[in-house]
């Protein structure tokens, strides 16, 4: 690789984007694409047949050999299997290199092992994989310069055309909001928008360890977290770590990252350190809400992939480090139309922009009826860990307007009018050589799980490692529903202009509780929202249920996004999730207890007693209070240690008995959870009184701040 990246030069390089559409494909090829692409009309198949010829080709010419179906089980990972470009042999021995038509849009990989929730049996088998040609094929290189593959972005679903996966459900979901807001639109006499599309912006935390150090930490190898570890000396309470200077063998890792995500078009821009030691930031330009989320899990693969070429690895755990700022994934939204309108943005006078207003209470109506099911969307086993640990947003869902809008909807509230806007003001920072700047009419709440952020809102629960795919699906559905409800009405009325007022005040009115701009990292703000009646739902496992509830399943089917039967398939595979994550994580403390961490302490307490005779013999008048001491500490831990050891192990002993799935998944919550917080609290104590020479794997203060 050179020193100089440029970035037009290589930007989107290996992506089939228009620009190489357009350049490639016969006119009315490229137009009936764009037709499928933007209006969703069907393509016809000898056009597909046409468009995988091209693709092919240019693929070929960036050295691919295979293509694949990419796609998002609910697994929250991606999976591919690659499929050579060639035909059966000719006669004379040799092969031609073919992609179809019937290639490009359809696939069967059978992936029947994948989690279906009882949709599809092994001996029903059939899966497939449909192209979404609204999301860029691009081709991707293994670095160490064998080969390459076209990578087709598709979705996933049953014989049945029921959803196997992420992707189904978003692209149901975004025709749903489009649909709404259009029918919004044209109640303000807007004739000229043909489709609204969610933007999505995606910020990803991530922490870099050596690899050398990782690989002996089992825990992380095993479950991406550590399940043992005493607090360094030195935390993040410095905040030097936080936007500070780069370190050279991070900046080489970013540089990495950002070439090979340049080259697949991924926009990433900005790059920081956070919060804690080794905790770092990527995020890309906005981009249409499927893409987005595509990208979002090339830029995850892609950390972990440099990272390994740096000798790092890439932990993207929610919560790695118990005591330490965990990690998360900042889900930007907002609503543009084609012709580059953001339903989000207020205008310089907000109380004027009726539709903005209309648009801002609608969606206070709908987090506030379906707060459940987005606290469902970012729930996720290592974000138990994190939400509500007084560094994340709490459990508890609520929405930041800022004082502007804040202001409005009182006003609204109190005397269903509002006359005025508060106005940013004039930044003076009395410094002589920096110029005054206008002042953003909104500050900021960090605290805040749901904020508006001037033309966007900003949801910040999701997890660092999960696919920020369902955050999207249900934004865009109960917005969908808040939409069409809202129209039904409007569609309705005699006097417009009133009926919008009335109904703008009444939205407020009913769904202001879920306002909230205090510290939401505060126990004021559990009590209060209480006193609200607003749900705090502190775990994954009890999130679930909202998936199926009555009003979820009467929404969803509403708007064809899901079925009864897909939704309680996905419960079910939630709820498995969360015990074989548990499991794993339960078996991993068992083994690296009994087998790592018991015979070390062993081996330091017969050290210290050896030490102790031998001081003794040498002279009786010696003293070895110190040694004593220690042995005596030491050797209460051990003890202590092997009965939690010893409870953990009789705990999942007892998984067996319970059926699988939600059974199994409250068991773990409730009994093997706290079983499992319950032996590492003695040996994280042993772990500071150890000789460190003896302890099996590095420390907190080695992963953290030697990489
Ligand atoms: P922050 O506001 O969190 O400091 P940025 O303003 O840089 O950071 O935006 C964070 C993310 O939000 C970026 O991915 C950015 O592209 C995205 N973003 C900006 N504007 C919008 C928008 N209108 N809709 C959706 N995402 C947006
Ligand atoms: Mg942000």
């Amino acid at each position: 690789m050179s020193d100089v990246i440029n970035v037009a030069e290589i930007f989107g390089e290996n992506v089939f984007n228009d620009a190489v559409m357009q350049e490639r494909l016969p006119k009315k090829t490229y137009k009936e694409l764009k037709k499928t692409i933007e209006e969703g009309k069907e393509l016809q198949a000898t056009t597909a047949d046409v468009i995988a010829h091209e693709m092919k080709e240019w693929a070929i010419e960036k050295g691919a050999t295979h293509y694949t179906h990419w796609f998002q089980p609910l697994t929250g990972a991606t999976a591919e299997k690659h499929d050579a470009f060639i035909s059966p042999p000719l006669p004379t021995g040799k092969v031609l290199m073919e992609f179809s038509g019937k290639e490009l849009i359809k696939g069967e990989p059978d992936a029947s092992s994948f989690p279906s929730g009882g949709l599809r049996s092994t001996f029903e088998a059939r899966g497939y994989t449909a192209w979404d040609c609204t999301s860029p094929a691009f081709v991707k290189k293994n670095p160490q310069g064998t080969g390459a593959i076209l990578y087709i972005p598709t979705a996933f679903c049953s014989y049945k055309g029921e959803a196997l996966d992420q992707k189904t459900p978003l692209l149901r979901s975004m025709e749903a909001i489009d649909r709404q807001s259009i029918r919004l639109l044209r109640l303000f006499g807007n004739t000229t928008s043909r489709k609204v599309t969610p933007s999505v912006g995606i910020e990803q935390e991530y922490f870099l360890v050596d690899r050398d150090k990782y690989l002996k930490r089992k825990d992380l190898v095993f479950t991406g977290r550590t399940l043992f570890g005493a607090m360094p000396p030195k935390g993040q309470e410095l905040d030097d770590h936080y936007f500070g200077a780069i370190r050279e063998r991070i900046g080489a890792f970013m540089r990495d990252v950002n070439e090979e995500l340049w080259k697949m078009g991924v926009s990433a821009k900005t790059q920081h350190n956070e919060v804690a030691p080794g905790q770092h930031e990527l995020a890309p330009i906005y981009a249409k809400c499927n893409v987005a989320v595509d990208h979002n899990q090339l830029v995850m693969e892609t950390l972990k992939q440099v990272a390994y070429r740096h000798n790092l690895h890439c932990l993207l755990h929610e919560k790695p480090f118990a005591g330490v700022n965990g990690s998360g994934k900042h889900n930007n939204w907002s609503l543009v139309t084609d012709d580059g309108i953001n339903l989000m943005d207020p205008g310089k006078t907000p109380h004027e922009n009726i539709q903005f207003l209309l648009v801002m209470v609608c969606i206070l109506r709908a987090v506030d009826m379906h707060a459940e099911l987005l606290r469902e969307s970012a729930a996720d086993v290592g974000n138990d860990q994190r939400l509500g640990a007084h560094e994340a947003p709490p459990a508890i869902i609520s929405v930041y307007l800022g004082e502007q809008l804040e202001d409005v909807l009182s006003q609204l509230v109190s005397t269903g009018e509002a006359a005025h806007s508060l106005k940013g003001g004039k930044l003076h920072t009395g410094v002589k050589t920096i110029p005054d700047f206008a002042m953003d009419a909104t500050d900021r709440n960090r605290t805040s799980p749901f904020a508006f952020t001037g033309n966007k809102f900003e949801f910040r629960m999701v997890g660092s490692r999960d696919s920020v795919a369902s955050p999207n699906v249900i934004l865009n559905t109960i917005v969908a529903e808040s939409f069409a409800d809202t129209c039904d009405y409007l569609e309705q009325a005699e006097d417009f202009e009133m009926a919008v007022h009335d109904l703008i005040k009444k939205y407020a009115t009913e769904h202001q509780r879920i306002v909230f701009s205090g510290n939401g990292y505060s126990e004021e703000w559990v009590e209060e929202a209480k006193r609200r009646g607003l749900p705090n739902i502190r775990t994954m496992v009890e999130s679930i249920q909202y998936l199926c509830d009555e009003k979820s399943v009467q929404m969803f089917e509403r708007f064809h996004v899901f079925s009864r039967a897909e939704l309680e398939s996905r419960a079910e595979i939630k709820y498995e999730a969360y015990a074989k994550a548990v499991n794993i994580e339960a078996r991993s403390m068992i083994d690296i207890a009994s087998k790592h961490i018991i015979p070390a302490v062993i081996r330091y307490v017969t050290a210290l007693a050896t030490s102790v005779n031998q001081v003794h013999q040498a002279s009786s008048l010696a003293d070895t209070s110190v040694q004593d001491d220690l042995l005596v500490e030491a050797s209460r831990l051990l003890t202590e240690t092997k009965t939690a050891l010893q409870k953990l192990v009789d705990v999942m002993n007892g998984v067996g008995d319970r059926a699988e799935g939600k059974e199994q998944a409250y068991y773990f919550m409730e009994q093997v959870v706290p079983a499992m917080e319950n032996l590492r609290k003695p040996v994280d104590e042993l772990e500071m009184i150890v000789d460190k020479n003896m302890w099996p794997m590095p420390s907190y203060g080695d992963l953290l701040f030697e990489v």
